[in-house]
């Protein structure tokens, strides 16, 4: 690409926000010209807003810490500096739901960190290796918005992503029967242990509305459009449990399956390892070059070793056995807050861009 798209982050001070402020450092397409928050930030320099609140691994980029930060309301000034948006906004989800829709009508495209819309008719829900075909639907919600170029597009929940891609690729042998257990890290939920201490060799078995995300977000991704509206699946009944564990960053989860068709073995690790999409047909600059790994170790994914496979945005599994009661079962292993969150929204972005839906201005 000649020249970057500008790229706006609502909700930068957060720590989604951070995440995406962080990846976008050296992105080749992006570069972030626009930061924007609350009143309580607006006004002072992102490293001054930031304060004792930054939550990376990493340094904060020199390139953002004197950057302005813009108060979200501010959306005719952020318009002239921004070709689209990402959201991470921390607010009640109406107010999210009108902010987004507000940001939408005033020409901005907006890709979204945030459940609000996850479940809106004509916003598409995207993870790009699975459902990029669900951008069509964007010419619909453009219609009821009265827009040329504003949408709002949205990532799915981050406890989906390390069983939903498998059951994809697996997807030609009919799973209709899933039972999924999750092991969420506390980054999930906006917190370090410095500042959530409770959880240090906790365990927490309830993540508010987390269950139903787990369970309904798979069968949107698998759904198809019809009539201008995202219509969801009825191919499988998946049944959850999440839990809150002592860990940072990378969600697992113990997953069960029934299968119509009676795959082997090696055509599951096959189907899996060999499973492509949009993004690496089109070798997108987020893309993990191999989305699905299976590791044939007793001991493996381990969330210390695999976390950041293919940069934090690849998909790790193993421990796949017979089951007494399911047909098959496994382990699977995603980062929350790359895959998950800020770096599955900057590859939303990224198919935008190679689709034509997002373009400069
Ligand atoms: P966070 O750390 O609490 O950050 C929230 C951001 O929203 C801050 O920039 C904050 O600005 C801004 N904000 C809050 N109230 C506002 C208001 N009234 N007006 C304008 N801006 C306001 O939250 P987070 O953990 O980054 O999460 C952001 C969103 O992503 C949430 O909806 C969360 O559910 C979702 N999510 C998070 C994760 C994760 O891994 N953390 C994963 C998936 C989804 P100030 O700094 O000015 O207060």
């Amino acid at each position: 690409m000649e020249k970057k798209l500008r790229a706006g982050v609502l909700g930068a001070t957060g720590m989604v926000g951070q995440r995406f402020v962080t990846l976008l450092e050296e992105h080749p397409w992006f570069q972030v010209t626009a930061v924007a928050a609350s009143s309580r930030s607006a006004g002072r320099s992102y490293e001054e807003a930031v304060g004792g609140r930054w939550k990376m691994e990493t340094p904060m980029p020199e390139y953002v810490r004197a950057m302005p930060v813009l108060n979200i309301d501010q959306i005719g000034e952020i318009a002239d500096k921004v070709d689209f948006v990402f959201c991470a906004l921390n607010m009640p989800k109406e107010e999210i739901r009108a902010i987004e829709e507000e940001y939408a009508r005033a020409e901005i495209p907006v890709v979204s960190n945030n459940s609000a819309h996850r479940w809106t008719p004509d916003v598409p829900m995207v993870v790009p290796e699975i459902n990029d075909a669900h951008f069509d639907v964007i010419e619909f919600q453009k219609k009821r918005l009265g827009t040329e170029r504003g949408f709002i597009a949205v990532k799915p929940n981050c406890s989906i992503q390390s069983y939903a891609p498998i059951l994809t690729a697996w997807m030609p042998f009919e799973p209709y029967e899933v039972i999924a257990t999750t092991y969420q890290a506390i980054s999930g939920a906006g917190k370090t242990f410095a500042d959530w201490p409770e959880m240090n060799g906790n365990v927490i078995p309830y993540i508010g509305g987390e269950e139903e995300k787990s369970e309904q977000e798979p069968l949107r991704l698998w759904g198809s459009i019809q009539d201008g509206q995202i219509v969801k699946s009825d191919c499988m009944t998946i049944t959850t449990q999440c839990l809150r564990v002592p860990v940072l960053n990378g969600h697992t989860a113990a997953v069960f399956v029934k299968f119509r068709k009676d795959p082997s073995f090696e055509d599951l690790i096959n189907a899996a390892e060999s499973f492509r999409g949009y993004p690496q047909e089109h070798a997108l600059p987020s893309a993990p070059e191999q989305f699905i790994r299976y590791l044939p170790a007793d001991d493996r994914p381990q969330v210390a070793l695999d976390v950041n496979y293919g940069k934090g945005m690849g998909i790790s599994f193993g421990r796949l056995r017979k089951d007494k009661l399911f047909d098959w079962k496994f382990v699977g292993l995603s980062h929350n807050t790359l895959r998950g969150a800020a770096g599955g929204a900057v590859l939303c972005a990224e198919t935008l861009v190679s689709k034509g839906y997002i373009t400069e201005k």
